[in-house]
């Protein structure tokens, strides 16, 4: 059985699992290792068994678990070149790989793919786990889609997205000014329009299922993103083909399965 889920989203830590039929990758380790590791046990896995970690960059809500969770598990590690430098910083030179762009790499029986991502982050990348009807793709922390981001999730039976924050709400919220500007730039995260608008881009390519994820907690309610989402896919009429869940701030979504 291969499913995709989510164990922790949003700005207080993301972390996400894909279960091939040998692969266990881990994408992301922010939180703490004992959480990782509690919320793997409920999925019936041990760290050990992890056979890779794909990191999509290196701000600390992704990356927060690893200098303790690499005690855990011998998995090997992965980021983009642009990355590599500040990985190796946090979690020692030994372990990270860098993957060039463009590149796919084959861990166990799935094949992963990075695309670039408009973060402010060096070397940030979104991911597509698997291969045609059954890929995922995970693409969080962005500011804004570009063609490369459309042309590399086009046609996933499923995606998790960003859809941080409602506009108004930054706007008119307790953000000091050049965290506002932060949040809005084509460098910082997607709103819920943004995110709707590529849903509805990723309906039309045939993706059947979409996790809103790394929610604003200050800036956004699940019943704000979910409605944007689902207003995008009652324009395009899909709205009953097409299944939109929120990933949980803390705690694992329901598997995706695949
Ligand atoms: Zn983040
Ligand atoms: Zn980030």
């Amino acid at each position: 059985m291969q499913y995709f889920c989510t164990l922790a989203s949003g700005s207080s830590g993301n972390a996400a699992l894909y279960v091939g039929n040998r692969a266990r990758i881990l994408i992301d380790a922010g939180t703490s290792c004992r959480y990782i590791r509690t919320m793997l046990r409920a999925l019936g896995l041990d760290a050990s068994e992890l056979t890779d970690i794909v990191i999509t960059h290196t701000h600390t809500d992704h990356i927060s678990a690893l200098p303790v969770l690499l005690g855990y598990t011998g998995a090997r590690l992965w980021c983009s070149e642009g990355a590599w430098g500040e990985l190796c910083r946090i979690a020692g030179d030994e372990r990270p790989q860098a993957f060039s762009a463009g590149q796919t790499l084959a861990l166990e029986d799935v094949s992963v793919r990075a695309f670039p991502t408009m973060h402010d982050s060096p070397g940030s990348v979104g991911y597509i786990l698997g291969e045609g009807a059954s890929a995922v793709g995970v693409c969080t922390d962005l500011g804004c889609v570009t063609p490369q981001v459309l042309d590399a999730l086009a046609g996933v039976r499923a995606a998790a997205v960003e859809s941080n924050h409602d506009t108004e709400l930054v706007r008119t919220g307790p953000y000091p000014a050049f965290l506002k500007a932060r949040i809005l730039s084509d460098s910082g995260h997607l709103s819920n329009e943004a995110c709707a608008s590529l849903v509805e881009k990723l309906a039309r390519t045939g993706t059947r299922r979409f996790v809103l994820a790394h929610l604003s907690e200050k800036n956004n309610t699940p019943r704000h993103a979910e409605r944007a989402a689902h207003a995008a896919l009652c324009r395009l009429g899909a709205q009953d083909d097409v299944g939109v869940c929120v990933a949980p701030r803390r705690g694992a979504l329901e598997p995706v399965l695949l």
